[in-house]
């Protein structure tokens, strides 16, 4: 076979071409194509032995048949991708086969240039010399590869089987995931079972602000650890409370822990958009080389992936939520209030509603204009939130009608309670371009035996009404039709 490559100098006067074939005319016709360019060409009978002469040469280009013995063109392809002394190597396919599926896999392998044997007469020298247009030959000194042809192609094999199991299974994360916690735990479960290094952290900036998922193998450095090394920033919640115990460091500010020793991130993102990072954090000894490059595999193997859950967030924000104020809508909290009552029912805990309509607020539109109004709406929507219990719920139920879900609370405290939100938001600061004051009319009402919630919500209307017939800016409660105007102090001490 000829075998003619120049090995002398240290860089060639011309290409170095590798044309492996087992068929020796194929390789004949090919080899006579590119004579005419006055390439140095070697010529292989099968991938082993073009695997072989790449353990003490070097090429410019490769033009390979696919369809050979044990390994194939395209798998020969993988193993010159897969190494870094050799993936910028040109690489021709030529197959016999026209089926989609055998051009899609060569292309897939990363050939350059991907021909059928019938189109070679008039395409194989065009395609080169557009491939080898603006290249220099190579220099000829290249880093020592070692292990047979096999194991080198079981080596790229595996490491590609191993980069695509780990995008699916990055991908399957969000089968049954119901929302973003449960998501930074089974993301950092997973890699965790990849990754050797001893703290993760998952820092995901989706609608509503970051969260962040941290996981530890161990207890957080301490001490020396901390000194001058590189360092993540988290939250003071974010750390597990098994896990406080690290040093505070003042760059970050109050609240912010900082863990000692060489942290890599890798941000996660699709396209521009930054949608968080994984950190991982190796403690004093840093990140092996081989975490950071897995982390990296999922870092952004997650990018389409936390996309889809944002957006899914996002749809279900929507669905939930009113646009104007941000609060929940009438749907989502009639739902709630089943929920409620049902918890209530369970636990024998008290539950109170409270359906606040604002004042006139017609006459607010009509004066200052609509999105005064709408600016008056959202001061309401953002007191009421600011006003109530982290366990209750606040909704917008109409247009200007707010109903408030007082969870395990007594109709004493729930009147005191109703009272004093009538009173803050009577007491707002004034709305840009809007009225000095508004004020609301609020009808509340407590949960009875075998009270559903659409009879719960028409007795706070009734209220409602009440309070709107008996003057306004007050407070009424079902139940009590007879009483005449009751004061402040009344309501705040007679409770039933
Ligand atoms: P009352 O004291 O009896 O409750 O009188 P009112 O004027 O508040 O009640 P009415 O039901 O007559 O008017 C409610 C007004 O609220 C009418 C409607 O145009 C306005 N409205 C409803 N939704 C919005 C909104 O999203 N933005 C603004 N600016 N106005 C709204
Ligand atoms: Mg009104
Ligand atoms: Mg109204």
């Amino acid at each position: 076979m000829p075998s003619n490559a120049g090995q002398g100098s240290k860089t060639a006067e011309t290409f170095r071409v590798l044309v492996v074939d087992d068929s020796p005319s194929i390789r004949r016709r090919v080899v006579q194509k590119l004579e005419t360019k006055k390439f140095h060409i070697t010529e292989a009978s099968s991938g082993e032995e073009a695997l072989e002469l790449t353990l003490d040469r070097t090429f410019d280009l490769v033009v390979s048949d696919i369809e050979m013995g044990s390994i194939t063109g395209v798998q020969l392809c993988r193993v010159f991708r897969g190494d870094p002394g050799m993936a910028d190597i040109a690489f021709v396919l030529l197959t016999a086969a026209k089926e989609a599926k055998t051009r899609f896999w060569g292309r897939n392998a990363g050939a350059d240039c991907y021909l059928a044997k019938e189109d070679m007469e008039e395409e194989l020298l065009p395609a080169v010399e557009k491939l080898m247009r603006g290249r220099v030959p190579r220099d000829s000194t290249r880093p020592e590869l070692t292990g047979t042809p096999l194991e080198r192609v079981s080596a790229v094999l595996d490491h590609h089987l191993f980069d695509v199991v780990v995008a699916s299974e990055v991908r399957n994360l969000m089968d049954h995931v119901h929302d973003r916690i449960e998501f930074g735990e089974k993301a950092l479960q997973l890699a965790s079972e990849v990754l050797g290094c001893p703290y993760l952290v998952l820092e995901l900036l989706g609608p509503g602000g970051p969260t962040y998922s941290i996981r530890a193998r161990g207890p957080w450095p301490e001490g020396d650890a901390t000194a001058g090394l590189a360092a993540l920033a988290i939250p003071e919640r974010c750390i597990p409370a098994a896990h406080t115990k690290v040093d505070v460091d003042p760059r970050f500010g109050e609240g912010q822990h900082v863990i000692g020793g060489k942290a890599h991130t890798c941000e996660i993102r699709v396209r521009d958009e930054t949608l968080g990072a994984l950190q991982i954090f190796g403690g004093v000894n840093g990140c092996a080389d081989v975490d950071i490059q897995s982390a990296e595999l999922i870092a952004s193997a997650l990018g389409i992936v936390v996309k889809s859950l944002f957006l899914m967030e996002e749809t279900q924000l929507l669905a939930l939520t009113d646009g104007l104020t941000g609060l929940y809508n009438r749907r989502h909290a009639a739902k709630r209030l089943e929920e409620e009552i049902a918890r209530s029912h369970r636990n024998g805990t008290g539950l109170c509603v409270a359906m606040c309509d604002v004042d006139h607020f017609k006459a607010i539109n009509d004066e200052f204009g609509h999105s005064a109004g709408d600016r008056v709406l959202q001061q309401i929507a953002n007191s009421l939130t600011e006003y109530v219990r982290r366990n209750d719920i606040v909704a917008r139920w109409g247009g200007e009608e707010f109903l408030v879900i007082f969870s395990e609370i007594k109709l004493t405290a729930a009147r005191i309670v109703a009272e004093r939100l009538r009173g803050r938001l009577a007491n707002m600061p004034k709305v840009e371009g809007g009225p000095d004051q508004i004020t609301v009319s609020v009808g509340l009402a407590m949960l009875g035996h075998g009270i559903s919630a659409e009879m719960l919500i028409e007795q706070a209307d009734q209220a409602l009404y009440r309070a709107k017939a008996r003057g306004r800016n007050r407070v009424e409660v079902a139940g009590e039709e007879r009483r005449k105007t009751p004061t402040i102090m009344q309501t705040q001490v007679d409770g039933k």
